[in-house]
């Protein structure tokens, strides 16, 4: 089986920073094909009880892909939810502190 730490640290860094780089105006194509990248994780994610938890999760949280701001803010909340799972601190929300982590770097 996979090693879920590595796997999850490495799987959120590519799903923060796609996030982060995602377009504040996205077209069809680039909404419909987030979509199909997220909807995949349920069914596709090697950690198997992870994606049955992820899966329940976006029942009642469907994925928003219109715009940067609240495709980040929903991934945002996602991880959050499996922070609290494993009894990790939260993680501020926040366009600031988001761009901070996945996009811009610490302001010197
Ligand atoms: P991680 O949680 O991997 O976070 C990496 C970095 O992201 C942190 O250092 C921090 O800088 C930043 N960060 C933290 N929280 C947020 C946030 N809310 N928004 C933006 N950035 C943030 N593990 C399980 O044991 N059970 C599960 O059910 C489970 N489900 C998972 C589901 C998914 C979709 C993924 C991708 C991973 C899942 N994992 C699960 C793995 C788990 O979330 C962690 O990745 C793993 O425990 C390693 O944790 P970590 O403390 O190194 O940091």
């Amino acid at each position: 089986p996979p090693d879920v730490e590595q796997l999850g640290r490495a799987t959120w860094t590519f799903l923060h920073t796609t996030a982060a780089y995602y377009p504040e105006n996205p077209s069809p194509n680039q909404r419909s094909n987030m979509l199909s990248l997220l909807q995949s994780l349920p069914v596709l994610y090697p950690c198997t009880h992870c994606a049955t938890h992820l899966g329940d999760n976006m029942k009642s949280h469907p994925p928003d892909v219109s715009s940067r701001a609240t495709l980040s803010r929903w991934l945002c909340e996602r991880h959050n939810e499996v922070n609290e799972k494993l009894g990790k601190k939260k993680f501020d929300c926040g366009v600031k502190s988001l761009d901070e982590r996945w996009k811009d770097g610490p302001a010197d």
